[in-house]
């Protein structure tokens, strides 16, 4: 069986000035140091990464952009590229419904983020999640399953084993409703995980990480993080609150 280590990663998405954004980290810095056997990264607006990185250096929790673009460079205004974040950044968050829904992300644009990604050595989080039009339709496992395999196309296994998964229902982000447990593992263990094993195979679905994300707090965490197919979470609202985010990443620990 695979033992798969937990990610818990916080989405500050278009909040904190890099001033702030230290100040931030500094409120719990020394805590989230202090918990083992979580993989914990932030992931702060751009302007805040130079900030942050030499605050982050050597701590072992990484630091995450929250997208990228997929060329290394050009006439693409007020993009950032995976080249200028290669050596800054570990980690890069992909495909966000947000990015999705008010910047135009799709399945293909992800695609070719996720490649160059990759190719800079940025371990991509990779976001998919149905709207509630979606749910409600019943049409859960067909959008997942799209955005899935839309975001894996011409991945080899090796280069797909090195990528995180965000199973976001659209939903749950930012409202207050999160997914029940048993419901994000349902999509997690039966429809996203079975995607990637008919893309690759059973052992590299069992081995890939995929987080819950939606309203995740201190006070549901330990319940979704119980479940099997939950390996951590991508966390906004929660992650702006220092001990809210330190106890979310202590009850990833188990
Ligand atoms: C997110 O932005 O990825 C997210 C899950 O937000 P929230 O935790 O605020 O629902």
């Amino acid at each position: 069986m695979t033992t798969r280590v937990p990610i818990v990663a916080g989405n500050w998405k278009m909040n904190k000035s890099a001033v702030e954004a230290a100040a931030l980290l500094e409120g719990m810095l020394s805590e989230l140091k202090a918990i083992t056997g979580v993989e914990r990264v932030i992931c702060p607006p751009f302007v805040a990464l130079a900030a942050l990185a030499p605050r982050l250096a050597g701590s072992g929790i990484g630091l995450g952009a929250q997208t990228m673009h997929w060329e290394d460079s050009g006439a693409f205004t007020g993009e950032v590229s995976g080249l200028m974040l290669k050596g800054l950044c570990s980690h890069v968050i992909l495909g966000h419904s947000e990015r999705r829904a008010y910047f135009g992300e799709t399945d293909e644009t992800v695609n070719r983020r996720l490649h160059a990604a990759l190719k800079h050595g940025l371990v991509p989080i990779v976001c998919v999640g149905e709207t509630l039009a979606e749910n409600e339709a019943g049409r859960t496992a067909e959008v997942v399953t799209r955005q899935m395999k839309g975001a894996l196309v011409g991945l080899t296994e090796e280069q797909a084993a090195g990528l995180v998964v965000a199973y976001e229902p659209v939903w749950a982000i930012g409202t207050g409703k999160a997914a029940t447990p048993g419901g994000a593992n349902d999509v997690i263990g039966g429809m996203i995980r079975p995607a990637l094993a008919e893309l690759y195979s059973r052992a590299l679905a069992q081995s890939i990480r995929v987080q819950y994300g939606g309203s995740v707090t201190a006070a549901n965490a330990a319940e979704l993080f119980a479940q099997p197919d939950i390996d951590g979470a991508l966390v906004g609202g929660a992650s702006l609150k220092p001990s809210e985010f330190v106890a979310i990443v202590a009850a990833a620990r188990g």
